[in-house]
């Protein structure tokens, strides 16, 4: 074999996404583009916010001299200075540009945090449904994935289930609110009793328990709602997101880490970081990238647009007799199947020519996702193969 067993194996487990994605692209060549349905994968259909083509434009017709070179590992300060005064806005203690690193993504801070803080063997909590990727990212550092379920009706944080699971051995736990695959997003009061579980486990097992706060889709939350600061609720948290989603730009791998300042041994914790973002090889995010975000912090898609697709698909499916959690944020729906077996579901939409990824690609069977990143019309034109694709499931 040319490739490692190891990579043989995650190739194999990591294929539901992709196999759905290439199983698109067939039934498209078969069907005709325009038949096929695909609602598999999280990358938005719309454009990033206008204001964002001004700033490039302007950085075209005035350049600065010395842009396009390498620059301190962190990234610029300014860049930094505009995530943190952002942040703060929602934190109840100002955040400051040294507490901020730059990174190529939340994929990418996800793995330098990683990187930063584990120990060979040690384990990562992360919450069914899970974004597959973590188990890939935590074992590239050495540590090892433990599996928590989230309440199973509303998909909230189970405190005491992840109490039970933190050990002599645990450094993590990972959490995503608005969440992917769910579209839940953690209220406050739960954040406050689960700091405080991780306080009282800290106390007892002398050691540092990191909460790391991956929220690449906090600013699509819907009906006006905000996602409370991680760092208001529990002190050794660390919030790593990207501008993937929210301004529409995953093909630029721009995002950020920021620690609370309160965290143990923050400062030692952020030149951790900055060496390992060089060491893993980004070196830095990507420079134009973090000049453009810099002035459109304030800024995003349009919310109201995301709302509109998941009414619709909402109202839809559910009028069906399609059982799910309303999302309240992101832009998933993470359904019930109707057939017990969730596999034998999403090729039963095929059928209908709708594609949707099982639910056991993110650790629960059972369920199917739904992406509706799509384009408005798109969704539309599905509703009648929905509609038939209901009634052969038995709904
Ligand atoms: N975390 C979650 C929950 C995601 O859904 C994604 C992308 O879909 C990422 C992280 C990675 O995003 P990025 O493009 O910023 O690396």
């Amino acid at each position: 074999m040319s490739i490692s067993i190891k990579i043989a194996n995650y190739i194999e487990r990591a294929s539901w996404i992709r196999k759905m994605f290439e199983e698109g692209a067939r039934l498209r060549a078969e069907r005709g583009a325009e038949n096929i349905f695909d609602f598999t994968i999280g990358n938005p259909s719309t454009e990033p916010p206008a204001s964002l083509q001004q700033e490039l434009l302007k950085l075209a017709q005035q350049p600065v001299p010395g842009m396009h070179r390498y620059m301190s590992n962190a990234g610029y300060e300014e860049t930094r200075q505009a995530v943190a005064d952002h942040i703060s806005k929602n934190a109840s203690q100002q955040i400051e540009a040294n507490h901020v690193i730059m990174t190529c993504g939340a994929g990418g801070g996800l793995n330098v945090v990683l990187k930063t803080i584990l120990n060979p063997g040690e384990e990562v909590i992360i919450l069914t449904p899970y974004f597959v990727e973590y188990m890939f990212y935590i074992d590239n550092h050495g540590g090892t994935a433990e599996t928590v379920a989230t309440d199973p009706e509303t998909f909230q944080l189970d405190v005491a289930a992840i109490e039970a699971a933190i050990g002599p051995n645990t450094r993590a736990i990972i959490i995503n609110s608005p969440n992917n695959p769910t579209g839940v997003i953690y209220p406050a009061e739960t954040l406050q009793a689960f700091g405080e579980m991780l306080a009282r486990r800290e106390q007892e097992l002398g050691r540092t328990l990191f909460v790391i706060s991956d929220e690449p889709y906090a600013r699509l939350a819907y009906e006006g709602q905000s996602v409370p600061c991680i760092f208001n609720h529990i002190k050794n948290s660390v919030i790593v997101t990207s501008h993937s989603k929210d301004l529409a730009l995953p093909g630029e791998r721009i995002g950020y880490l920021a620690a609370n300042p309160a965290m143990d041994g923050v400062e030692q914790f952020m030149g951790g970081a900055i060496f390992c973002n060089r060491v893993l090889g980004f070196v830095n995010a990507p420079a134009l990238m973090q000049r453009l975000v810099t002035n459109l912090q304030e800024e995003s898609v349009d919310i109201n647009a995301y709302q509109e697709k998941r009414d619709l698909l909402y109202d839809h499916l559910t009028g069906l007799g399609f059982k799910m959690v309303k999302p309240q944020g992101g832009f998933y729906f993470f359904p019930e199947s109707p057939l017990e077996d969730d596999v034998a579901f999403a090729q039963l939409a095929q059928k209908h020519n709708i594609l949707v990824v099982p639910g056991r690609g993110f650790g629960a069977p059972g369920y199917f996702r739904i992406a509706y990143c799509v384009e408005r019309e798109m969704i539309e034109r599905s509703l009648p193969a929905w509609d038939k694709l209901a009634k052969e499931a038995g709904l």
